[in-house]
């Protein structure tokens, strides 16, 4: 039973009838190309649905129609299709009691016309009406039939995201029919939360979302939304505690580090750690300690310090005679961190390296891999170039991950394979609202750096309008007169990099012309790695002191001397995104400011968000204020990233099924941990519906 309803869903939507190539390929664009892709596309709002008017009323109502109204008419057929003229439509004319209209067919079969519009009879006509020469037309009528089909075109109709090509009506029949053919699975859901909630089955919520009988059937709150957003959030949840409870992920080694590095390390840091630190670094050491291999994120606001936290870490696997691996988003961290790391290790005698996708030559790789697989190379940094399948490790004991949000679970699976009991331990800088944590790293362990070091001032941040450029640039007088750094972050026009490039570059010849050729140089994400190094190198060792960038300033580029950020078209970024920006300057002792420019004028809105900017430099309340007003997708960056969390459940408005999915998650892999039961075979279903086979079989098997 459950396998032929796994068939069914996970059929080509071409099995469906109506779906031809053409529809096909435009689906496809759209939702993907499983029935249960077509299935989980909701519509997203919900009209009345049709007007059902009489003709006159029509004709006099017509102006006031939003355009492209569908309308239905009940009319009698007059005349018989007939050309009027070479090249032009297929005119009939019918009519009501109260006038005629004209429905017109160009480039139609007048046989198979003549079989659909018979003389005489009375249809039902629904299509898009139009006035031409003072009279009613319409134009390839959506459909004809019989009055019977009345009940039909009444109520309500859902409204789909669409794609150029593809209507709504096609989008709804093709659902229609698909739904059709689905049969109702086995419930995953336990019969008491079911009777609990009060909630439809499966296949009743999707019959219920996509046919509503109301606006209210949509809404985050419906019963229909909710079980469906609790069985998506269900599934992830699951999934992720099933990857862990994998006896090949789970075990990890017993790390006895000797404390030979870290005793030396500690002695010769500049600094002292602060206490959230310690306990970051306590809590790693308790972890790698024991035989469940550790899957730990250190969650910290930008210049909170992770990167000594995390090679504190890598000094105990390095102790225990293990290789600890790095891994960062972009080449520019890579180097940076390379950078760092290398200069940490030298006085300690240890072999560190770095691999990216462009730095290397054949030839350096092939030794570099070489000297990872003999264990000659101790710490190993690099880029995605790290998940390829010929680097290999003679013994990896730990796995840091440097901006985790940017990986998919899928990629830390893949390093996890690479060292079979390698401890996991993942940084990001962005602060993850509660709600957020739980979704997208509900398997992990967290430790917080909420406090930053000792010796920062806070930044002043001002918020300006864009025409008073005079100021800006005075403002840059100072900083730059006491050689300190400054970074100049272009406007972000989401759709086209190349415009994004182009104000990139008109500001830097600007800023040029006033501050001097030397004084500014410019990156942007068009450069290849290479020459995005060598600007920066610029930036931070010579006497550039201006930085223009696009939004390629990488999170986590740590340069002391930076003392003012810029930002352009400060209105159009999220808040979490300020916040990271930010970030970069107030990094050492030196006192900071942000000056967020905007073009006028500003909505309210726009004002009360950028207020919050200049009132916290709290990373949480930030990222909050933000889920509020953008929805949780964006705040990971999903565009950037490819890193989407639910279809359907929206985090803020379904945090408590969250909890309770969690929860239930839990439970449900402590007691049947290969789901075998009759309900973990249901379960699987519902993974299923949401999860490739193929990485099912791998998180299942055994
Ligand atoms: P992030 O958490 O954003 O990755 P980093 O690890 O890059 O932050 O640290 C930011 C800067 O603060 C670095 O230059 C680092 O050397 C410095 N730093 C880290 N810990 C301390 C500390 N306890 N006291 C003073 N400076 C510190
Ligand atoms: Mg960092």
């Amino acid at each position: 039973m459950s396998e032929i309803f796994l068939q069914d869903i996970h059929q080509p939507l071409t099995s469906l009838p109506g779906v031809g190539p053409r529809s096909r390929a435009l689906l496809k664009h759209l939702v993907g190309e499983q029935v249960s892709d077509l299935l989980y596309h909701f519509p997203t709002k919900v009209v009345e649905r049709k007007y059902f008017p009489s003709i006159r009323e029509l004709i006099r109502c017509f102006a006031t129609l939003p355009e492209g109204t569908t309308v239905t008419l009940c009319v009698h057929i007059d005349g018989f299709p007939e050309t009027k003229h070479r090249g032009g439509p297929i005119r009939v004319r019918a009519s009501d009691s109260t006038g005629y209209v004209d429905l017109a067919f160009f480039n139609s079969n007048p046989s198979y016309l003549a079989k659909k519009v018979i003389p005489g009879t009375t249809v039902l006509v629904t299509g898009r009406a139009a006035v031409y020469g003072g009279h009613l037309q319409i134009s390839h009528p959506d459909y004809i039939g019989p009055t019977s089909t009345l009940k039909d075109f009444q109520g309500f109709e859902g409204v789909y995201p669409l794609t150029t090509g593809l209507s709504n009506q096609v989008v709804a029949r093709v659902l229609s029919t698909a739904l059709k053919q689905i049969s109702e699975p086995l419930e995953w859901l336990s019969p008491e939360m079911i009777r609990k909630k009060n909630w439809p089955s499966w296949k009743e919520a999707l019959n219920l979302l996509h046919n509503p009988q109301s606006p209210q059937d949509i809404t985050p709150q419906s019963p229909a939304r909710l079980r469906l957003a609790y069985d998506e959030i269900l599934a992830q949840q699951l999934r992720l505690l099933l990857a862990r409870e994998e006896p090949h992920l789970r075990q990890g080694r017993i790390c006895r580090p000797t404390g030979k590095f870290t005793q030396l390390f500690l002695a010769a840091l500049p600094f002292e750690l602060t206490e959230a630190q310690n306990l970051a670094c306590s809590e790693v050491r308790r972890d790698m300690g024991t035989d469940k291999r550790m899957l730990r994120l250190l969650q910290g606001d930008v210049g909170s310090g992770k990167t000594v936290v995390a090679f504190l870490s890598i000094l105990l696997a390095l102790e225990a005679g293990t290789q600890a691996a790095f891994l960062v988003p972009t080449e520019i961290l890579a180097q940076q961190h390379f950078k760092t790391l290398s200069s940490w290790c030298a006085p300690l005698g240890i072999e560190i390296d770095l691999l990216t996708g462009g730095n290397n030559q054949a030839k350096a790789r092939r030794i570099l891999k070489e000297k990872t697989r003999n264990g000659e190379v101790q710490i190993l940094v690099g880029t995605h170039a790290l998940l390829e399948d010929d680097v290999e490790f003679k013994d990896l004991g730990l796995v840091v991950i440097d901006e985790q949000h940017r990986f998919g679970v899928a990629q830390r699976l893949k390093l996890m394979e690479k060292g079979p009991e390698a401890h996991i331990l993942i940084m990001t800088a962005t602060p993850i609202p509660r709600t957020l944590q739980l979704a997208a790293f509900g398997d992990m362990d967290i430790s917080h750096i909420r406090e930053k070091p000792k010796n920062r001032k806070p930044i002043t941040t001002r918020i300006l309008p864009i025409d008073r450029m005079e100021d800006v640039t005075e403002a840059l007088r100072r900083p730059l007169d006491r050689s300190e750094k400054i970074y100049w972050v272009c406007s972000l026009v989401e759709e086209s990099e190349v415009l994004d490039i182009t104000a990139a570059e008109e500001r830097c010849t600007f800023l040029r012309s006033i501050f001097g050729e030397e004084k500014v140089v410019l990156v942007h994400g068009r450069m290849k790695a290479q020459e995005k190094q060598e600007v920066m190198d610029k930036f931070i060792h010579s006497s550039a002191q201006i930085l223009v960038a696009t939004t390629v300033i990488e999170v986590g580029v740590d340069v002391k001397e930076a003392t003012l950020m810029i930002i352009e078209n400060a209105e159009r970024f999220g808040l979490s995104q300020l916040h990271q920006l930010r970030g970069r300057i107030g990094r050492g002792d030196l006192a900071s400011s942000c000056l967020l420019l905007y073009a006028s004028p500003l909505t309210p809105v726009a004002r009360q968000r950028l207020s919050i900017m200049r009132e916290t430099e709290d990373g949480f309340r930030i990222s909050e204020e933000d889920l509020k007003i953008r929805g949780a997708g964006d705040l990971l960056g999903v565009h950037q990233s490819g890193y989407d969390i639910y279809k359907l459940a929206d985090l803020f408005e379904h945090e408590s099924l969250l909890t309770m999915a969690q929860e239930e998650a839990r439970f449900i892999v402590q007691k049947d941990p290969t789901l075998a039961s009759e309900r973990g075979q249901a379960l699987r279903i519902l993974l299923q519906i949401f999860y490739a086979t193929k990485s099912l079989k791998y998180l299942l098997a055994g």
